[in-house]
């Protein structure tokens, strides 16, 4: 998720199907998005497009619904450029990213650093990880596809659902493995989680406990429902719209995983 608006100094060149060149940035049109790109990143755009397009392919199988507005892939060249976006984006001036992030995804945008400098300029990722580097790509494509379906297509009017806007990027792209329930489950055998939904996106677990929270809910309530869940944007909403409690639902969440 984050936030959006104009992105860089640059123009967006003519282009007539094929790839346009401006000072910096070339593009390519594709089905459902543009590409931008430098010249240094070329060469792996081909590898890159063919992850975009299984992440494409993976959220709209899981919703049942295609993406329902085009969006801009930016491939950034270094963190560099990627800090420069999100200062401007975000309009954060100061704002110097930590050596994991490497992507964002809003409606009409995802953001990334090209997968290729990971290895030097990211920890926590492995460009030749090609799983959790597609589990990665396909994560920010639920946030577009989420933000397209969003009354605030940047989430930047959310409330209290971190969790449910990262959860379902963690859930649908599969980074709900078997290594992060296993930790999620330990936990709850030693009492040792939050006892609040608005702290579940936060420390070490996370991904775990977001993702198999929005497990349960697609469990519990089933794909239309976690479909409409996509619109909701305060926990209060989404709690009616469920006609449950906060602690309702975390007790049988709990249960739902000591079981699993
Ligand atoms: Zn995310």
């Amino acid at each position: 998720m984050n936030h959006l608006v104009p992105c860089l100094s640059f123009v967006v060149g003519f282009w007539t199907g094929g790839i346009s060149q401006n000072s910096t940035w070339m593009t390519e049109q594709h089905d459902h998005f543009r590409i931008f790109f430098q010249a240094n990143d070329r060469p792996d755009i081909p590898d890159y497009l063919v992850m975009i397009s299984q992440g494409i392919q993976q959220t709209s199988a899981f919703f049942h619904e295609p993406f329902s507005q085009p969006f801009d892939v930016y491939i950034h060249p270094n963190r560099l450029s990627l800090d420069s976006t999100w200062q401007s984006d975000w309009g954060m001036p100061e704002f110097q990213s930590e050596c994991w992030m490497v992507a964002s995804g809003v409606a009409a945008k995802l953001d990334l650093m090209a997968p290729r400098t990971w290895d030097s300029l990211a920890c926590e990722h492995r460009y030749d990880d090609s799983l959790s580097t597609q589990q990665l790509i396909t994560h920010e494509l639920v946030h577009v596809f989420h933000g397209q379906h969003h009354p605030s297509p940047d989430f930047s009017t959310i409330n209290g659902i971190d969790w449910l806007i990262e959860g379902m990027a963690v859930f649908v792209s599969g980074q709900c493995d078997p290594s992060r329930m296993v930790a999620v489950k330990e936990a709850l055998r030693e009492n040792n989680l939050p006892g609040h939904l608005a702290d579940f996106w936060s420390g070490k677990l996370r991904y775990g406990l977001s993702g198999s929270m929005v497990m349960y809910l697609d469990h519990r309530y089933g794909r239309d429902q976690l479909y409409r869940m996509l619109a909701i944007t305060d926990l209060t909403s989404l709690l009616s719209e469920l006609g449950t409690t906060e602690p309702k639902l975390l007790e049988e969440w709990r249960k739902y995983m000591e079981q699993m």
